[in-house]
């Protein structure tokens, strides 16, 4: 049979092969993917910080309400208070006690208030750093995708160039060989070796005599290891 023709396909596929995996191992292509999750990381980010926003707002409308409602409330005591018998100390009392609780939730309502605000500038200052640094990612992540699409433009036409070389070398394979090629390469690359001092050099097992003997004649075997062409 004749396994040179053969060798000299495999050397053409295995050279469209390493062009196919050199575009998919890129570093431009594995930089624009880092660029895209980190773009999605903000995103993602932002997003949050704005949900923590809405929630201090509605906090807020509720705070002010009861603010509202507290201060209503003491400006009803101060009636009441007007027309108390001014001899009846149960009722003084009583109502200085209201009084007082309302004046603590007022200073409670101011506290968190207070640290509300504080948190919204917080929050406004990180989506402004997020933002500049997404509008920064999405730059950088233009100029590698058009980096890439350079690239790979390059790349893609070299490999069309060296499948159609493998191609054209197709006619020159034995059919049986070639069918015998096909199925090893599925699982294993490359399908074919060499001798190489009694051993199959795909794996490096010494092979038994009788084997030795059936590829110098120039029989079609494949190794028992690991399932490659061995040739002379
Ligand atoms: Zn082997």
């Amino acid at each position: 049979m004749d396994f040179e023709a053969l060798w000299t396909f495999q050397t053409e596929d295995l050279k469209a092969e390493a062009i196919a995996t050199e575009i998919k191992r890129s570093p431009i292509r594995l930089k624009l993917e880092k660029a895209r999750d980190f773009i999605m990381d903000r995103q993602k980010q932002y997003k949050q910080i704005e949900d923590s926003v809405t929630a201090i707002a509605d906090r807020k409308d509720f705070l002010f309400k009861a603010l509202e409602s507290t201060i209503s409330e003491i400006e009803a005591q101060k009636e009441r208070m007007a027309s108390i018998d001014p001899e009846d100390e149960d009722a003084i009392a009583a109502l200085r006690e209201d009084v007082a609780r309302a004046r603590n939730e007022i200073r409670s309502f101011e506290k968190e208030l207070t640290q509300m605000n504080a948190d919204s500038g917080n929050f406004d200052k990180q989506l402004r750093s997020v933002r500049v640094e997404a509008a920064r990612a999405k730059q950088n992540f233009d100029q590698l995708k058009a980096d890439y699409e350079t690239e790979s433009k390059v790349k893609k036409e070299a490999l069309e160039r060296q499948r159609a070389r493998v191609k054209s070398l197709e006619s020159t394979v034995d059919p049986e060989l070639m069918a015998e090629y096909l199925s090893i390469r599925k699982h294993t690359i490359p399908p074919v070796v060499r001798l190489q001092y009694g051993q199959c050099s795909g794996c490096n097992t010494s092979l038994p005599s009788a084997t030795l003997s059936k590829i110098r004649s120039g029989a079609l075997v494949e190794c028992e290891t690991c399932g490659r062409m061995i040739i002379q």
